[in-house]
């Protein structure tokens, strides 16, 4: 049903439209028609009146002259005659009349401005012509008709000639209405004129001249008004014919709507009429419909072309809205599929995120679980390397036991004595084996003991004193920096100091003036102290692995200092790294916490 709605809607507005611009524009051309006939009438009828109006008293003046009273006292008389003739011709070519003439009071022509032409009216019986009775009468006689001599259709007046309050004769001036036919040019218009009957005797259309179109409301049949016509002879042996008038209409406005068949005026005609009561006639425009249907094809297309194309323009813009809302709706599903994409993947992240987490935790575990592991990894080779270190001096214990034992079965003392010397020496050794590794048991806390480096430096020199003489070598440790405190208790820094020290002595043991450089670096949070000496450096491996437990590359060396080095340094939140210098010899840094500063 609604698909049919649309065209249907379009075909009665069409309908409503084609309907309202017909009426409208029929109306408007019907207008436009009887305003330019009643322009083209009123202009006719100026100049029919001009032309009348222009001889209507030249009877009256010619009644005046004696001349011609004359004439008609002494009709016999030629001379009078003459006299009257010329006057008359005079006249008549003066006022550019058709003729001019007189008539005696029996109705025969006396003098004629015609006299001497082709058709004479001298002598000529118009007794019976309603202009000379009027006269007769004593009025202005005023008449149209076909003239019975020249057959020319005139306009007549007439007056009367009074001698004596009696009339004694009719004086006649005719007019010839014809030229006004030749200067017409209008397609689309006709004049007619029409006598008080209805018969047109003057028309721009030859064929419809004597033809006779009854006024509205005649109750006459025409036959018998064109008998009654032909009694007058007003229009001589002229054939009188009906217009053949197939329809009359009379619209609201008071204009005649006329179709006319036969003929070949044949069509659909506007009448607009005027009566002239003073000249006894009436003047009618014959407008021709034809351009009304034009105006009406034009309007109706024009009109209905706009309405085409306004019609047209509100579907496009019904069909924009229409797309406009659909994407709109397009965009907010989009909208919404993106939103929900969004919290899917939000949804997705967080459990991914979760399991991460948790990933992370157990990452933590398995760490510890591996240090744990690394500890007990170092455990072992420490057992391995205790182990190792101690063997030999158990097993050297023991045979010098056994064997002491042996010496004292034999009594030989001295040798027993000896003998026990040498475990009191292997115990001393096993001892000084066990004593750094007091240190790993020692608990890993960062003391919050501090030390001077002033204190630092002095207890250094304390314990290395002897030896730095002995072998002749020079520490310099510069005194500038004496103030500053790092963390840390002074037994175990002087520890890991003395150790770093007595290894760079032995790297130069041979050098004839060992020297060792302790560079002091204060920064905001640090003290940096490296060691530099300028022996061999370290070797590959001994870079690789100073800082183990056990490692030396030393026949009598125990492996342990710089381990134990490492591990104090790390318990103090500082470091301890080894280099090679570029110049030669090693360099150990010592990285310790400031103490006479809070950390920032
Ligand atoms: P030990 O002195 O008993 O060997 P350490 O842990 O103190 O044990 O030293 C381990 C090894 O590091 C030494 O055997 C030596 O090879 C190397 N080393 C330490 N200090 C220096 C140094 N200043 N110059 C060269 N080698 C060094």
């Amino acid at each position: 049903m609604r698909r049919f709605a649309l065209p249907l809607l379009l075909l009665f507005g069409t309908l409503l439209v084609s309907t309202g611009l017909f009426f409208h524009a029929r109306e408007q051309g019907l207008t436009q028609i009887r305003q330019s006939a009643e322009v083209s009438l009123g202009r006719y009828i100026i100049n029919l009146r001009h032309q009348l109006a222009r001889h209507r008293d030249l009877p009256k003046l010619l009644a005046e002259q004696q001349q011609l009273k004359d004439l008609l006292n002494d009709p016999a008389s030629p001379q009078k005659t003459d006299a009257a003739n010329h006057y008359l011709a005079w006249v008549n070519d003066t006022m550019g009349a058709t003729d001019s003439y007189l008539i005696d009071s029996n109705g025969i022509t006396l003098a004629a401005s015609n006299w001497n032409g082709p058709s004479p009216f001298v002598g000529n019986d118009y007794r019976f012509r309603p202009y000379f009775q009027q006269a007769m009468e004593g009025g202005q006689g005023r008449y149209f008709a076909l003239g019975n001599t020249s057959r020319v259709r005139g306009y007549f007046f007439s007056s009367p000639v009074w001698q004596n309050d009696q009339v004694i004769g009719v004086t006649v001036i005719k007019v010839d209405l014809e030229d006004i036919e030749g200067s017409w040019n209008d397609p689309l218009q006709d004049i007619l004129v029409m006598d008080e009957d209805g018969v047109i005797f003057i028309s721009t259309r030859h064929n419809w001249r004597f033809r006779l179109l009854p006024k509205p409301g005649e109750q006459t049949s025409p036959s018998q008004l064109l008998s009654r016509i032909e009694a007058s002879r007003r229009y001589e042996n002229t054939i009188l014919k009906p217009l053949p008038l197939q329809h009359r209409e009379t619209t609201a406005e008071g204009e005649q709507l006329l179709t006319l068949g036969g003929m070949d005026a044949a069509g659909h005609y506007l009448l607009v009429s005027k009566l002239l009561p003073e000249a006894g006639m009436q003047v009618a425009v014959l407008a021709n419909l034809l351009p009304l249907k034009a105006h009406i094809t034009r309007t109706l297309t024009a009109g209905l072309a706009i309405f085409w194309t306004l019609a047209a323009l509100l579907l496009f813009l019904r069909a924009r809205h229409g797309m406009k809302q659909r994407h709109e709706r397009e965009l907010q599903l989009a909208h919404e599929a993106l939103e929900r994409r969004v919290e899917q993947r939000t949804r997705q992240l967080t459990k991914s995120n979760q399991r991460l987490q948790r990933e992370v935790e157990l990452h933590h575990q398995t760490q510890n679980q591996l240090v744990q592991a690394a500890k007990m990894a170092v455990l072992g080779q420490l057992s391995a390397g205790i182990n190792h270190e101690l063997n030999q001096p158990l097993t050297a214990i023991r045979q010098f036991a056994d064997n002491g034992r042996k010496l004292l079965e034999r009594g030989r003392h001295e040798a027993v004595e000896s003998n026990l010397q040498e475990i009191s020496g292997l115990a001393e050794r096993m001892a000084a084996i066990l004593q750094p590794l007091r240190e790993f048991a020692r608990k890993r806390d960062a003391s919050s003991a501090q030390t001077q480096l002033a204190q630092l430096r002095r207890g250094t020199m304390v314990l290395l004193g002897v030896e730095l003489e002995k072998q002749h070598a020079h520490l310099h440790w510069p005194e500038q920096w004496d103030d500053i405190s790092v963390t840390g208790d002074p037994g175990r820094l002087e520890q890991v100091l003395v150790n770093l020290i007595s290894n760079a002595l032995q790297a130069m043991t041979g050098t004839t003036a060992p020297r060792i450089d302790v560079n002091v670096t204060i920064g905001d949070e640090h003290v940096t102290l490296a060691v530099r000496d300028y022996g061999p450096g370290l070797c590959e491996q001994a870079l690789a692995h100073v800082f183990e437990p056990f490692f030396t590359t030393k026949s009598t060396g125990l492996g342990l200092g710089l381990s134990i080095s490492h591990r104090i340094a790390e318990s103090l939140g500082g470091e301890l790294t080894a280099a090679n210098h570029p110049l030669g010899g090693a360099v150990f840094t010592l990285v310790l916490n400031r103490a006479d500063k809070e950390p920032a």
